[in-house]
């Protein structure tokens, strides 16, 4: 069975009943209505529209008013809340009434309910979004003069179901048995329609989804109903208005596009991978309908981009999920935050730096709620002198450095053991910088070679390090690295050491929203290279930069806060081709994120994002597992 989903070109037709003038003749946006939904989906490719348009009134219009092109960039919100199954009973003069069987409605719940879970994470490569699934199946009664129905129809339905039950953030899930003989026929998607998602004019989205069988499994291994509702669910969580600008995310990957792929769940819900056909896979306990990579998803034919490979861009494991622990404290008039964890006394450090001018430390053990303790380091800089701040952990003297980057072009160093009372030392670094010339400092220590590397972003676009040993007095060298960035350009840096490849990676981010990888080893001269990561985060969007070398599972990660209160993920792995994945972890309100401190504590394998907010609030997220 090839089924489609024919929500754009519902959507489609939608859009042109209400857009479309008065003096193009309603018969012509009836005809529109018997075209083809890959026609009519894909109208705002323009095109020959004479061969598909007999009205040159209308084709006029069109060729002046394009039908909006949906993008991967999605400006609306996405979903948050729960999907609500309901059971329809169908009544029609002189015949028994209808419905589908109680049992499939539960299952196919049952179902939803394991597969929400992949498909919010794969959706936040989109953008915030939550989905649940209520449990509770309701039960709704329609009488039809006839056998058919069509889409107006639902939507009546489902307002009234919205209203009589008093839902509120609900996503109505009517599942519909398309093969009983005696079941009523839904106009706006017979025949080989698998189903849609839309949103009634009241604001209230809902997925229609025809089931081709009954007695049906959560495995459903015959495909008869796991492909195209779990399609309209990841459609619909990504696009829950349903209007004409956001993607549908599951087309690029599904019969669509003639390019049916499904990943593979174990009964944890780990992604095992994935198939084009699922009656012959083994092993899994679930599958959906894959949700194409964004980078992939072509707007113009809302499948992927031409060239692409196929399965590639719709088979991968979903995002990480993050952990929210909650506050840790709060520091009034953060700047700037940085943190590490301390194998020597197994104790996560944050420090922040604040307009004040002070350092202030935070320290925790693991699996501890809240936090040990608190206190201000006891080196003080005047007011408004702190520009940004990083961490080292030298873990072969079990030494913290703070490194603080000032207004003054001066780079600050602190260190202290953690048994040593108060600190150990404190000094300038005899590397001098043009005041006011400091955007960001980051640091990392390399544990082959004992080395300590600062890196310094300047407004001038350049990135400068500057490194040291414990044994050197004063530093060891420091240089220019040799890539330049535009004057202005640079908003965050942030460097890491791949303690596996020896590598020294540092990533830059930028006014454009881009976010540039340089990596080297230790006997590079020069480089060893340097590109964009496949991320953009928009103009003028950066507003905050932290990363990190995760050990166990081999992978960098950047964590990248945004102006908009979101922070977005990106991780790879040495060997990976572009990156793993990009994807939105949590949101907080506009313009409220100051600074993030991402690190790995080794011992517990936990990764840690710690998000600095303007009311002063340190916010604590973790992960361990992939799943
Ligand atoms: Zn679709």
């Amino acid at each position: 069975m090839n089924t489609l989903c024919v929500t754009r070109a519902i959507k489609v037709l939608k859009y042109l009943h209400r857009t479309v003038p008065e003096n193009v003749p309603r018969s012509s946006l009836l005809a529109l209505g018997k075209l083809p939904p890959r026609v009519l989906s894909t109208l705002h490719a323009g095109g020959d529209l004479r061969s598909v348009i007999d009205d040159p009134e209308l084709r006029k219009w069109l060729a002046a008013n394009p039908v909006p092109v949906p993008k991967a960039s999605v400006p609306d919100p996405l979903f948050h809340g729960s999907l609500v199954f309901v059971r329809i009973t169908y009544n029609r003069p002189s015949q028994p009434p209808f419905s589908i069987n109680a049992a499939d409605v539960q299952t196919a719940l049952n179902y939803a309910s394991l597969a929400g879970g992949p498909i919010q994470r794969y959706a936040s490569q989109y953008g915030p979004n939550s989905v649940a699934v209520s449990s509770n199946i309701l039960a709704f009664n329609v009488d039809l003069q006839g056998n058919n129905f069509a889409d107006d129809d639902v939507q009546g339905w489902v307002d009234r179901i919205v209203d009589n039950n008093h839902l509120t953030n609900a996503c109505i899930v009517i599942l519909h048995d398309a093969l009983a003989a005696n079941s009523p026929v839904n106009t706006d998607a017979s025949g080989n329609v698998g189903g849609y998602h839309l949103c009634t004019d009241n604001g209230h989205p809902y997925c229609f989804c025809n089931v081709f069988g009954q007695n049906l499994t959560v495995a459903d291994t015959n495909n008869r109903y796991a492909e195209i509702l779990s399609h309209e669910i990841a459609e619909m969580t990504v696009d829950p208005k349903g209007d004409v600008n956001n993607p549908e995310v599951c087309d690029g990957c599904a019969g669509n596009c003639n390019n049916d792929q499904f990943d593979l769940f174990d009964s944890n819900g780990t992604f095992i991978g994935g198939t084009n056909t699922p009656s012959t896979a083994s092993g899994f306990t679930f599958f959906i309908n894959s949700i194409i990579r964004p980078d992939a998803y072509d707007p113009n034919t809302e499948c992927a981009v031409a060239g692409s490979d196929l399965q590639a861009v719709c088979i991968y494991a979903p995002p990480v999920a993050w952990n929210e622990q909650g506050d840790l404290t709060t520091v009034n008039n953060i700047v700037s935050l940085a943190g590490h964890f301390s194998t020597g006394d197994q104790r996560h450090l944050v420090v922040v730096g604040t307009t004040q001018g002070k350092i202030h430390e935070i320290f925790w053990k693991p699996a501890q709620q809240g936090i040990e303790g608190q206190d201000d380091l006891p080196v003080g800089f005047g007011a408004g002198l702190i520009v940004s701040i990083a961490t080292m952990y030298n873990s072969d003297q079990q030494r913290h450095v703070v490194v603080v980057g000032k207004t003054d072009g001066k780079v600050h160093e602190i260190f202290w053991k953690p048994e040593t009372v108060g600190i150990e030392g404190h000094d300038d670094l005899p590397v001098a910088f043009t005041p006011g010339s400091i955007v960001a400092v980051s640091g990392l220590y390399n544990s082959d070679e004992q080395r300590y590397v600062v890196l310094v972003g300047t407004t001038a676009g350049k990135v400068h390090e500057i490194f040291w040993k414990d044994t050197t007095v004063g530093v060891k060298g420091h240089d220019d690295l040799p890539v330049p960035f535009a004057p202005g350009s640079i908003v965050g840096v942030t460097g890491f050491y791949n303690s596996d490849q020896r590598r020294y990676v540092v990533v830059v981010g930028t006014r454009a929203g881009k976010l540039h990888e340089i990596f080297w080893k230790d006997d590079t001269i020069g480089v060893e290279g340097h590109d964009d990561l496949p991320v953009s985060f928009g103009s003028d969007s950066i507003a905050a930069l932290s990363g990190f070398y995760d050990q166990g599972k081999q992978r960098h990660v950047v964590i990248v806060g945004t102006k908009d209160g979101r922070v977005h993920q990106v991780y790879w792995k040495a060997t990976t081709v572009g990156i793993e994945a990009n994807s939105t972890v949590t949101q907080f309100s506009a313009h409220s994120i100051v600074s993030l401190a991402g690190f790995y504590s080794a011992s517990d394998q936990i990764e840690h994002i710690v998000v600095g907010l303007a009311n002063g609030l340190l916010r604590e997220l973790w992960v361990k597992q992939d799943v």
